[in-house]
């Protein structure tokens, strides 16, 4: 049968980067359910919602249409036709995207969505995020939560950042502490370890050890 495997922590521990290499390996699918909130994220900036005014960006939040591509050697993602891949991955982006996240009628879309994804295609899938296995994927076959020192969290962070949003090391790792926080606080699916997670503490770990171990978990 094909396997469903969900992959969640917060950010900086390594998530996208093992989850991708972890289904390239295994011949599976692969999806980032956090490149989802952030598309709808940019939908609602381009759109001029006030990303604060819950109930404004409840009213939006089935208006715009997203596609996910899930080869893990090339995942993408469109917002009504256009390709968001770039955009998503902006400062103004991530300092707006738990506010959004936050709004049950957001995760609502989302998590149907995802369902769909992770039962609709051919083979089994690797899916990433913060909640997939405490509420979007409760029967997942293997569920894996990576931590990391909030330290080594920011130092990968800043390294994966490029150009003008290439902050300090400080002020990256108080942005991820603020948003993991956020994260972590909201009402409606936070995001928690599942209580039949396994979790990995990756601070001491190379990204291949991780993939390694993760492949080790899947195989058992
Ligand atoms: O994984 P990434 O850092 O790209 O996720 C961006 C944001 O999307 C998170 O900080 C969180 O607010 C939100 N998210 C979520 N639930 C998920 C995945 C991401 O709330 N399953």
């Amino acid at each position: 049968a094909a396997v469903i495997v969900g992959i969640d922590g917060p950010s900086g521990t390594g998530k996208s980067s093992t989850s991708k290499a972890v289904a390239a390996k295994l011949g599976l699918r692969y999806l980032d359910t956090g490149a989802q909130y952030r598309a709808i994220t940019w939908w609602m900036l381009n759109n001029g919602i006030d990303v604060r005014d819950a109930a404004a960006v409840a009213d939006a939040a089935g208006k715009p249409s997203l596609v996910s591509g899930t080869d893990p050697a090339a995942p993408t993602i469109t917002v009504d036709g256009q390709d968001a891949a770039g955009p998503i991955r902006t400062q103004e982006v991530t300092a707006a995207v738990s506010a959004v996240s936050a709004v049950p009628e957001v995760r609502a879309r989302l998590t149907e969505l995802q369902r769909g994804i992770a039962a609709d295609g051919p083979r089994g899938i690797v899916v990433e995020g913060r909640d997939i296995g405490t509420t979007v994927l409760p029967d997942a076959d293997v569920k894996i939560f990576l931590t990391a020192s909030a330290e080594a969290r920011a130092a990968r962070r800043s390294g994966e950042l490029s150009g003008k949003d290439r902050a300090d090391l400080a002020a990256t790792q108080a942005a991820l502490v603020k948003r993991d926080a956020a994260d972590s606080g909201r009402k409606t699916s936070p995001l928690a370890k599942a209580d039949d997670a396994v979790e990995v503490d990756t601070t001491e770990l190379t990204l291949n050890q991780v993939i390694e171990c993760v492949v080790t978990l899947i195989e058992e």
